[in-house]
């Protein structure tokens, strides 16, 4: 007698969200996790950090066991250092509460507009410029973006919107999909950017039907991954940027260049040559913003020259990022080059 075949059920979803909320935890937790207790740091901890600690489980385990340098490791614990008390350190160091002209809103850069579209992060980066930020007060509100949607449909002069956050990919897919359908109903809008570090931190968020949406969107998508160093990139991470390459999203990746992190031109390089194998292309390297409890992380401006140069000689062009630091008040970026001597 045939035995009877039983249709196979679909293997079932990663959990995103599970991932989101697993990723607040304490700092003995995030030691225990990656091998290590306090005892085994060359460097003190915050003891109670105000920006506090998250760090989802796939981008955890991605930490060298049992290494207190590990580059990922930096990013996401909170060190004494966090506490230096410097006058030059500030809370809004781009001074965006001067660039928001309605809640959600920012408009700093001449022909595109910022929406803060979500005020959480799957991760929480240690030098984030935006770790002080109110996020109550300036992200779009919860089913509420429709105010911020009609001010960019009424000023032709906004070509591109970006998203950001916060990290617009923590927004769960029905208000992910009702905003950027209202946006790409916009008929002066020629393209959509999402700025993510879910990409590294949960890529699980990159399921099935968050590619349906982007691709079916009607406008290019263009989505700038916040990755910093190669380890971030493992076969999971090259995987769900396959994913979005399949929906035709253009990608492309920015950096902070971090003291202990990806300071040297080895670090850069393999970097570089890491996303390029993913299909991303390097776009920015950002200077540190000053921004208070992050100091421990600069890299100035001469080191920073030389890095770009060495880079220049031992990359193709198109795999340089461009070295930049925001300067409050100019329309774009500037490269550093500008801002010697
Ligand atoms: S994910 Fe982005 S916004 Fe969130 S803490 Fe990290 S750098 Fe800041």
């Amino acid at each position: 007698m045939l035995a009877r075949v039983l249709p196979l059920a679909p293997p079932a979803a990663p959990d995103w969200q599970a991932d989101y909320r697993a990723a607040r935890l304490t700092a003995a937790d995030l030691l225990d996790r990656v091998g290590l207790t306090a005892a085994d740091l060359p460097y003190g901890l915050a003891p109670a950090p105000d920006f506090a600690l998250k760090a989802p489980p796939h981008f955890l385990s991605l930490v060298r066991r049992g290494d207190p340098h590990d580059p990922l490791l930096l990013q996401v614990l909170a060190r004494a250092d966090e506490l230096v008390d410097d006058p030059a350190l500030l809370t809004d160091p781009l001074d965006e509460a001067s660039f928001t002209p309605a809640r959600g809103i920012l408009r700093k850069y001449g022909s595109r507009a910022l929406l803060l579209a979500a005020g959480s992060c799957a991760i929480h980066c240690r030098y984030c410029f935006r770790r002080h930020t109110d996020y109550g007060a300036m992200v779009l509100p919860v089913g509420g973006h429709a105010d911020a949607v009609a001010l960019l449909a009424a000023d032709p002069a906004v070509e591109e919107v970006i998203l950001s956050g916060g990290d617009p990919l923590t927004l769960a897919d029905d208000r992910l999909a009702a905003l950027l359908g209202a946006l790409a109903a916009i008929p002066h809008l020629a393209m959509i950017r999402i700025h993510s570090r879910t990409l590294t931190a949960v890529p699980a968020r990159v399921t099935p039907a968050l590619v349906a949406l982007l691709a079916g969107l009607g406008k290019p998508v263009v989505i700038v991954a916040h990755t910093n160093h190669a380890n971030e990139i493992d076969g999971v991470v090259a995987a769900a940027l396959a994913r979005l390459r399949g929906a035709g999203v253009t990608l492309l990746n920015q950096s902070v260049l971090l003291r202990g992190v990806n300071d040297s031109v080895a670090a850069i390089r393999a970097h570089a040559l890491r996303l390029f194998a993913s299909g991303v292309l390097p776009y920015y390297m950002h200077l540190l913003d000053p921004v208070a409890g992050a100091g421990h992380f600069d890299v100035g401006l001469t080191e920073a020259l030389g890095l770009e140069q060495q880079l220049r000689d031992t990359l193709p062009g198109y795999l340089v990022p461009r070295f930049v630091r925001e300067v409050p008040g100019r329309l774009a970026k500037t490269p550093i080059w500008q801002l010697a001597g």
